[in-house]
Protein backbone atom coordinates (compact mmCIF):
# COMPACT_ATOMS: atom_id res chain seq x y z
CA UNK A 1 0.00 0.00 0.00
CA UNK A 2 1.55 3.29 -0.65
CA UNK A 3 -0.05 5.41 2.04
CA UNK A 4 1.63 8.45 1.48
CA UNK A 5 0.40 8.36 -2.62
CA UNK A 6 -1.81 10.89 -3.79
CA UNK A 7 -3.78 8.39 -6.05
CA UNK A 8 -4.44 6.46 -2.58
CA UNK A 9 -7.71 6.24 -0.81
CA UNK A 10 -8.78 6.76 2.71
CA UNK A 11 -9.85 4.08 4.15
CA UNK A 12 -10.98 6.57 7.09
CA UNK A 13 -14.26 8.43 6.59
CA UNK A 14 -13.32 11.81 6.39
CA UNK A 15 -15.07 13.56 9.87
CA UNK A 16 -18.67 14.80 9.76
CA UNK A 17 -18.58 18.44 8.37
CA UNK A 18 -15.16 18.37 7.05
CA UNK A 19 -14.08 17.89 2.94
CA UNK A 20 -11.85 15.10 2.04
CA UNK A 21 -8.75 15.68 1.78
CA UNK A 22 -7.87 15.90 -2.02
CA UNK A 23 -4.87 13.61 -1.39
CA UNK A 24 -7.13 10.95 -0.18
CA UNK A 25 -9.32 11.22 -3.32
CA UNK A 26 -9.31 8.36 -5.88
CA UNK A 27 -8.09 9.66 -9.36
CA UNK A 28 -9.51 7.54 -11.72
CA UNK A 29 -6.64 6.05 -13.28
CA UNK A 30 -8.17 3.86 -16.75
CA UNK A 31 -10.27 5.34 -19.21
CA UNK A 32 -13.63 2.90 -17.98
CA UNK A 33 -12.34 4.91 -14.24
CA UNK A 34 -12.70 8.56 -15.81
CA UNK A 35 -16.11 7.70 -17.85
CA UNK A 36 -17.63 5.99 -14.41
CA UNK A 37 -16.40 8.81 -12.22
CA UNK A 38 -18.09 11.54 -14.78
CA UNK A 39 -21.08 8.88 -14.68
CA UNK A 40 -21.50 9.46 -10.92
CA UNK A 41 -21.10 13.57 -11.16
CA UNK A 42 -23.86 13.69 -13.47
CA UNK A 43 -26.02 11.58 -11.25
CA UNK A 44 -24.80 13.43 -8.29
CA UNK A 45 -25.80 17.03 -10.39
CA UNK A 46 -28.89 15.45 -11.54
CA UNK A 47 -29.87 15.09 -7.75
CA UNK A 48 -28.74 18.45 -6.60
CA UNK A 49 -29.82 20.29 -9.41
CA UNK A 50 -32.79 18.06 -11.49
CA UNK A 51 -34.05 19.91 -14.77
CA UNK A 52 -31.70 23.31 -15.08
CA UNK A 53 -33.28 25.96 -16.20
CA UNK A 54 -32.01 29.46 -17.56
CA UNK A 55 -31.86 31.68 -15.02
CA UNK A 56 -32.75 35.06 -17.71
CA UNK A 57 -35.95 35.73 -17.92
CA UNK A 58 -37.65 35.76 -21.45
CA UNK A 59 -40.85 35.25 -23.18
CA UNK A 60 -39.16 34.21 -26.89
CA UNK A 61 -36.04 33.18 -28.43
CA UNK A 62 -34.82 37.15 -29.58
CA UNK A 63 -35.84 38.00 -25.45
CA UNK A 64 -33.28 35.56 -24.10
CA UNK A 65 -30.31 36.28 -26.81
CA UNK A 66 -30.85 40.17 -25.79
CA UNK A 67 -30.86 38.79 -22.20
CA UNK A 68 -27.85 36.66 -22.78
CA UNK A 69 -25.75 39.85 -24.64
CA UNK A 70 -26.73 41.80 -21.97
CA UNK A 71 -25.42 39.54 -19.32
CA UNK A 72 -21.63 39.41 -20.32
CA UNK A 73 -19.88 40.71 -17.52
CA UNK A 74 -23.11 41.30 -15.42
CA UNK A 75 -25.00 39.33 -12.87
CA UNK A 76 -28.45 37.34 -14.09
CA UNK A 77 -30.13 39.29 -11.50
CA UNK A 78 -29.06 42.38 -12.77
CA UNK A 79 -29.97 41.57 -16.66
CA UNK A 80 -33.48 40.17 -14.59
CA UNK A 81 -34.22 43.64 -13.26
CA UNK A 82 -33.13 45.15 -16.59
CA UNK A 83 -35.15 43.23 -19.09
CA UNK A 84 -38.77 44.06 -18.11
CA UNK A 85 -38.50 47.87 -18.36
CA UNK A 86 -36.38 47.21 -21.68
CA UNK A 87 -38.80 45.05 -23.39
CA UNK A 88 -41.48 47.33 -22.79
CA UNK A 89 -39.46 50.30 -24.20
CA UNK A 90 -38.70 48.34 -27.62
CA UNK A 91 -40.91 45.84 -27.28
CA UNK A 92 -40.49 44.02 -30.75
CA UNK A 93 -37.32 43.04 -32.65
CA UNK A 94 -37.59 46.04 -34.91
CA UNK A 95 -37.56 48.47 -32.49
CA UNK A 96 -34.26 47.32 -31.87
CA UNK A 97 -33.49 47.27 -35.00
CA UNK A 98 -34.11 51.44 -35.20
CA UNK A 99 -33.18 52.16 -31.51
CA UNK A 100 -30.79 55.12 -31.22
CA UNK A 101 -27.29 53.68 -29.76
CA UNK A 102 -26.58 56.77 -27.11
CA UNK A 103 -29.85 56.29 -25.63
CA UNK A 104 -30.48 52.78 -25.62
CA UNK A 105 -27.10 52.36 -24.61
CA UNK A 106 -28.35 54.59 -21.44
CA UNK A 107 -31.11 51.88 -21.06
CA UNK A 108 -28.55 49.34 -20.32
CA UNK A 109 -26.15 51.35 -18.34
CA UNK A 110 -26.39 49.45 -15.08
CA UNK A 111 -25.28 46.12 -16.66
CA UNK A 112 -22.08 47.46 -17.77
CA UNK A 113 -20.04 47.41 -21.14
CA UNK A 114 -23.45 49.34 -22.09
CA UNK A 115 -21.82 50.98 -25.52
CA UNK A 116 -20.77 47.36 -26.87
CA UNK A 117 -23.75 46.01 -25.66
CA UNK A 118 -25.78 48.48 -27.23
CA UNK A 119 -23.82 47.82 -30.62
CA UNK A 120 -24.32 44.16 -30.80
CA UNK A 121 -28.19 44.61 -29.32
CA UNK A 122 -28.90 46.77 -32.68
CA UNK A 123 -26.53 44.98 -34.96
CA UNK A 124 -27.89 41.85 -33.71
CA UNK A 125 -31.26 42.70 -34.16
CA UNK A 126 -31.07 44.37 -37.87
CA UNK A 127 -29.14 41.01 -38.85
CA UNK A 128 -31.79 39.01 -37.97
CA UNK A 129 -34.44 41.27 -39.63
CA UNK A 130 -32.33 41.16 -42.63
CA UNK A 131 -30.66 37.34 -43.13
CA UNK A 132 -33.51 35.32 -41.01
CA UNK A 133 -37.02 37.21 -41.70
CA UNK A 134 -36.45 38.05 -37.81
CA UNK A 135 -36.57 34.99 -36.53
CA UNK A 136 -33.64 34.20 -34.43
CA UNK A 137 -31.61 31.12 -36.19
CA UNK A 138 -31.56 27.45 -35.10
CA UNK A 139 -28.44 26.50 -35.87
CA UNK A 140 -24.71 27.55 -34.69
CA UNK A 141 -23.29 28.29 -38.17
CA UNK A 142 -26.40 31.06 -38.41
CA UNK A 143 -25.85 32.09 -34.70
CA UNK A 144 -22.39 32.95 -35.13
CA UNK A 145 -22.78 35.29 -37.80
CA UNK A 146 -25.07 37.51 -35.49
CA UNK A 147 -23.17 40.41 -33.94
CA UNK A 148 -22.76 40.06 -30.23
CA UNK A 149 -23.17 36.02 -30.47
CA UNK A 150 -19.81 34.05 -29.69
CA UNK A 151 -19.97 30.70 -28.84
CA UNK A 152 -21.68 30.63 -25.26
CA UNK A 153 -24.37 32.94 -26.56
CA UNK A 154 -25.41 31.08 -29.41
CA UNK A 155 -25.32 27.76 -27.44
CA UNK A 156 -27.29 29.29 -24.16
CA UNK A 157 -29.93 30.30 -27.32
CA UNK A 158 -30.40 27.53 -29.31
CA UNK A 159 -30.18 25.28 -25.70
CA UNK A 160 -32.68 27.21 -23.58
CA UNK A 161 -34.63 28.30 -26.27
CA UNK A 162 -35.05 25.80 -28.85
CA UNK A 163 -33.88 22.64 -27.00
CA UNK A 164 -30.66 22.01 -29.57
CA UNK A 165 -27.59 20.71 -27.96
CA UNK A 166 -25.30 21.87 -30.56
CA UNK A 167 -22.39 22.40 -27.81
CA UNK A 168 -21.68 22.95 -24.38
CA UNK A 169 -22.40 26.62 -22.78
CA UNK A 170 -19.01 27.61 -21.34
CA UNK A 171 -19.14 30.70 -18.74
CA UNK A 172 -16.82 31.20 -16.30
CA UNK A 173 -18.12 29.25 -13.64
CA UNK A 174 -17.89 25.99 -16.17
CA UNK A 175 -14.89 27.24 -16.70
CA UNK A 176 -13.48 26.51 -12.91
CA UNK A 177 -15.61 23.61 -12.03
CA UNK A 178 -14.47 21.82 -15.27
CA UNK A 179 -10.66 22.24 -14.29
CA UNK A 180 -11.87 21.92 -10.67
CA UNK A 181 -13.63 18.19 -11.85
CA UNK A 182 -10.82 17.40 -13.95
CA UNK A 183 -13.09 17.59 -16.85
CA UNK A 184 -10.90 19.48 -18.83
CA UNK A 185 -7.72 20.58 -18.56
CA UNK A 186 -7.79 23.42 -20.53
CA UNK A 187 -7.96 27.35 -19.89
CA UNK A 188 -9.29 28.38 -23.19
CA UNK A 189 -13.47 28.24 -23.11
CA UNK A 190 -13.92 26.87 -26.52
CA UNK A 191 -10.78 24.20 -25.84
CA UNK A 192 -13.14 23.35 -21.89
CA UNK A 193 -16.56 22.69 -24.37
CA UNK A 194 -14.13 20.63 -26.87
CA UNK A 195 -13.29 18.31 -23.96
CA UNK A 196 -16.65 18.56 -22.93
CA UNK A 197 -18.33 17.63 -26.07
CA UNK A 198 -15.93 14.25 -26.20
CA UNK A 199 -16.66 13.20 -22.65
CA UNK A 200 -20.54 13.97 -22.17
CA UNK A 201 -23.25 12.22 -23.30
CA UNK A 202 -25.28 14.40 -25.86
CA UNK A 203 -28.55 14.80 -24.20
CA UNK A 204 -26.08 16.43 -21.14
CA UNK A 205 -24.66 19.00 -23.39
CA UNK A 206 -27.49 21.64 -22.17
CA UNK A 207 -28.29 20.60 -18.75
CA UNK A 208 -24.85 19.74 -17.90
CA UNK A 209 -23.53 23.07 -17.68
CA UNK A 210 -26.61 24.35 -16.41
CA UNK A 211 -25.77 22.17 -13.14
CA UNK A 212 -22.41 23.31 -13.29
CA UNK A 213 -23.55 27.23 -13.39
CA UNK A 214 -25.69 26.66 -10.34
CA UNK A 215 -23.43 24.48 -8.43
CA UNK A 216 -20.59 27.29 -9.03
CA UNK A 217 -22.58 29.43 -7.43
CA UNK A 218 -23.92 27.66 -4.61
CA UNK A 219 -21.52 25.90 -2.96
CA UNK A 220 -18.37 25.84 -5.37
CA UNK A 221 -17.50 29.14 -5.46
CA UNK A 222 -14.16 30.55 -6.67
CA UNK A 223 -12.67 31.62 -3.63
CA UNK A 224 -13.39 28.99 -0.24
CA UNK A 225 -15.63 26.26 -1.85
CA UNK A 226 -18.18 25.12 0.45
CA UNK A 227 -16.62 21.33 -0.17
CA UNK A 228 -17.63 20.53 3.53
CA UNK A 229 -21.31 20.53 2.16
CA UNK A 230 -20.55 19.28 -1.24
CA UNK A 231 -22.00 15.75 -2.41
CA UNK A 232 -19.43 15.41 -4.83
CA UNK A 233 -16.78 15.64 -2.20
CA UNK A 234 -15.53 12.10 -2.20
CA UNK A 235 -14.93 11.95 -5.85
CA UNK A 236 -13.21 15.67 -6.43
CA UNK A 237 -9.49 16.04 -5.74
CA UNK A 238 -9.35 20.05 -6.80
CA UNK A 239 -6.38 21.06 -5.75
CA UNK A 240 -8.10 24.36 -4.27
CA UNK A 241 -10.55 22.12 -2.54
CA UNK A 242 -11.54 23.72 0.65
CA UNK A 243 -10.52 21.93 3.76
CA UNK A 244 -11.66 24.36 6.55
CA UNK A 245 -15.31 23.14 6.02
S1 LIG B 1 -17.29 22.43 -3.77
FE1 LIG B 1 -16.16 22.21 -5.72
S2 LIG B 1 -14.02 21.89 -5.12
FE2 LIG B 1 -15.30 21.50 -3.31
S3 LIG B 1 -15.70 19.29 -3.35
FE3 LIG B 1 -17.42 20.28 -4.40
S4 LIG B 1 -16.85 20.24 -6.55
FE4 LIG B 1 -14.95 19.86 -5.38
Amino acid sequence: MAGNDNNSVTKTPAPQGKATPPKLVPRPKTAADRAARLKKIIHLLDRMYPAPRTPLTHRDAWELLAATILSAQCTDKRVNEVTPGLFRKYPTITDFANANPAELGQDIRSTGFFNNKSKSLIGAARKILADFKGQVPQTMEEMLTIPGAARKTSNVVLGAFYGIPAGVVVDTHVQRLAQRLDLSKQTDPVKIEQDLIKILPKEKWIDFPLQLIFHGRALCVARKPRCAECPIDPICYAKDKNLSG
